[in-house]
């Protein structure tokens, strides 16, 4: 499916709110036609995760570790679930934990042998031969997300192999609830301010985290609770 084929259908999903009820309509959200112009590419790129219609499936772990040959074990998005309130009025909150490709990144900073680095559209990228398992940059991140399976690295590396031929990320194209995008930073935060205003036109709540944290990250999320819930920064 085409890029733009596949936006049409996450706005045709939202539109008919088939995510559980959560959701209403997604109308003149701006999605980007194409997820990566060319010029972009010296932008920073970012990850867009919607937590108001996330089922917590898994189907991303499962495509991202099909996709990049990660080992099972090598858990590369975990979530972070928060139950709140008293039964029969609980409600599950999450948060994606996954790698969030900071600007002012500690992993890269520590490394002693340069295995981390900034990539295509600001993405750190793990170079798995040249790691040693030192798991200095585990201590280092601030968000707990590096695994060292075996004396190497796993962590997300952004898919930049599909993002350069301006495909989406494994993750993004799997998820059965389009809880996912992806583009630019800017692109991103767009989208997410404007789904937030949907949110809060229905009397839900809503909140943009990643633009301050680590000086920008490359993965945006939207929480239904104030993020400091979360173990975030
Ligand atoms: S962007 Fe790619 S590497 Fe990162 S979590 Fe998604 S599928 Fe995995
Ligand atoms: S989230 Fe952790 S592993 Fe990812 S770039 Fe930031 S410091 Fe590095
Ligand atoms: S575990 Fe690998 S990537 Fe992490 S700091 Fe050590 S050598 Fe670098």
């Amino acid at each position: 499916m085409s890029e733009k084929n596949k936006k049409q259908s996450r706005r045709e999903f939202l539109k008919k709110g088939a995510a559980f009820g959560a959701v209403s309509v997604l109308a003149g959200t701006g999605l980007s036609s194409s997820v990566l112009q060319a010029e972009t590419s010296t932008e920073k790129l970012a990850l867009l995760k919607d937590h108001s219609i996330c089922i917590e499936c898994y189907a991303c772990r499962v495509a991202c570790q099909n996709e990049n040959g990660f080992p099972d074990i090598a858990r590369t998005i975990e979530f972070e679930s928060l139950e709140m309130g008293n039964y029969p009025d609980v409600e599950y909150h999450r948060a994606r934990m996954s790698c969030f490709h900071c600007n002012d990144a500690p992993c890269i900073d520590v490394c002693p042998v340069d295995a981390i680095e900034k990539g295509y559209g600001e993405l750190n990228i793990t170079d798995i031969e040249t790691c040693i398992g030192c798991e200095e940059c585990v201590a280092a991140c601030p968000f707990d997300v590096p695994q060292v399976v075996d004396e190497e690295m796993y962590k997300c590396n952004g898919c930049t192999h599909l993002v350069e031929k301006d495909e989406d990320p494994a993750c993004v194209s799997t998820c059965p609830t389009y809880t996912l995008d992806f583009g630019t930073q800017r692109e991103m935060a767009e989208q997410a301010e404007e789904r937030i205003q949907e949110l809060e036109a229905e009397g839900k709540e809503g909140y943009l985290y990643g633009l301050e944290a680590q000086d920008g990250l490359g993965l945006l999320m939207i929480t239904t609770i104030e993020p400091d819930h979360f173990s975030l920064v």
